[in-house]
C-alpha cells in the first residue's frame, strides 16, 4: 500500500490496525514526507469492495476504488482548507481560507452520522490538523469523544505539538519517520530530480519537500541572495534591503526562510564545521565564519525568528529588512 519507499513500516502499522479499527488515527511527521497519500491510500483500502483477507492494497477496480479515484465517493469527506481545495471556487466576496472553519468541521460531523452508502465505514480526512481553529478543534473534539459507529477520522499532521492534547489523546498515533538519506537520495535520482544531495539538504532531509526546489528559478533567486550574503562586507546592507524589499513583496517569507538556513549554516559551520543547508555555498561559508562573532549571530538569528513570527503582517519589509541586513553586516 506504501505509495513512497520510505513509507513501508508506516504502511504496515497501518494495515496491522485494520483487525481493530480504531475510531481516529493521527498520521504525524515532518511536512514532505508524503503523509496525505498515505492516509488516502489506506482510506481506498479500508474501503475496497474487492476484498480480499491480507490484501495489502485496494483493488483499483470495483466501484469504491473507482469513485475514490474520482474524488467522489460518497462516504468519504475531505476536511482541508478551502486553500487547497482546487476544486473550491471562491468568488469575489469569499476569499479562500488557510483554515479549517468550524462550519466546514460541522458539515464533516453531520456526514459521519449519516449511514454509510455502501460496505459500513465512513471516512474523515482531515489535511492537515493543525488548520483547523480553536473552535473547529473544539466541535471535532465532540465527535472523537462520541465517536458514531463506522466511522472513520483520520488525521494528518506536519505540527502534532500545536494540537489540542485533548485531540492527541483521542487519536491513535502514528508518526512517519524521515527516511535514510541514502533511500531518499535513490528515490529523488530516479524522480530525475538534479542536485538531488543539494535540494534534499535544503529540506532537511523531507524528500517530497525536496522536489520542490529542484526548480531553476527558485535555485537561481536562491543563489543570487546567498552571493550577495557572501560578500557580507562589500555589500551595502542598505542598498540590498532596497533591492530584496522590490523583489520580496510576494516572496517575503522564502527570503527570511534563506536568511534564517543560512545564519544557521553559520551557526554549525563555526561550531562543528557542517553546513546544514546551502551545501553548494560551504565554501563562502567557511570562510565567512572565519570572521562572524557568535553572538552578533545569534542575536541576528532571534530577530530572524521574530521576522518569521509575523510574516503574514510585516509592518514594512524595506525596514525589517534593512534592521536585519544590518544586523548580518555587522556580525562580522
Ligand atoms: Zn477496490
Amino acid at each position: 500500500m506504501h505509495i513512497y519507499p520510505w513509507q513501508a513500516e508506516s504502511a504496515e502499522r497501518l494495515l496491522s490496525l485494520r483487525a481493530q479499527l480504531p475510531h481516529a488515527i493521527l498520521l504525524h511527521g515532518r511536512a514532505g514526507l508524503g503523509k496525505y497519500p498515505l492516509a488516502q491510500a489506506f482510506a481506498k483500502l479500508l474501503l475496497c469492495e474487492h476484498r480480499v483477507d491480507g490484501a495489502t492494497a485496494a483493488c483499483g477496480a470495483c466501484p469504491s476504488c473507482h469513485w475514490f479515484e474520482q474524488g467522489s465517493h460518497p462516504d468519504v469527506h475531505i476536511l482541508q482548507p478551502s486553500a487547497m481545495d482546487e476544486t473550491d471556487e471562491a468568488g469575489p466576496e469569499r476569499k479562500k481560507s488557510e483554515w479549517i472553519s468550524v462550519e466546514q468541521v460541522r458539515h464533516a460531523i453531520d456526514f459521519v452520522q449519516l449511514s454509510s452508502h455502501r460496505n459500513g465505514l465512513r471516512v474523515v480526512l482531515v489535511n492537515p490538523a493543525e488548520t483547523m481553529n480553536a473552535a473547529a478543534a473544539n466541535a471535532l473534539l465532540k465527535t472523537l469523544e462520541e465517536p458514531p459507529e463506522n466511522s472513520l477520522l483520520i488525521l494528518v499532521s506536519h505540527q502534532a505539538s500545536r494540537l489540542l492534547p485533548t485531540i492527541l489523546s483521542r487519536c491513535h498515533q502514528l508518526r512517519v519517520n524521515l527516511p535514510e538519506a541514502t533511500q531518499a537520495l535513490t528515490w529523488l535520482e530516479s524522480q530525475g530530480v538534479a542536485e538531488a544531495g543539494l535540494c534534499l539538504g535544503l529540506a532537511a532531509g523531507s524528500p517530497l519537500l525536496a522536489t520542490t526546489f529542484a526548480d531553476e528559478d527558485y535555485q537561481s533567486r536562491r543563489r543570487a541572495l546567498l552571493t550577495d550574503l557572501s560578500g557580507a562586507a562589500q555589500t551595502p546592507a542598505l542598498a540590498m534591503a532596497e533591492r530584496y524589499a522590490k523583489l520580496a513583496i510576494a516572496d517575503y517569507s522564502q527570503l527570511l526562510q534563506w536568511l534564517q538556513q543560512w545564519a544557521h549554516d553559520l551557526q554549525s559551520v563555526k561550531l562543528a564545521d557542517r553546513v546544514y543547508y546551502h551545501q553548494d555555498f560551504s565554501t563562502q561559508l567557511r570562510n565567512l565564519a572565519m570572521h562572524v562573532n557568535l553572538g552578533l549571530l545569534l542575536k541576528l538569528q532571534q530577530r530572524l525568528q521574530r521576522a518569521r513570527a509575523v510574516v503574514a503582517h510585516p509592518l514594512n519589509v524595506q525596514m525589517v529588512l534593512e534592521d536585519i541586513l544590518l544586523e548580518y553586516t555587522s556580525a562580522f
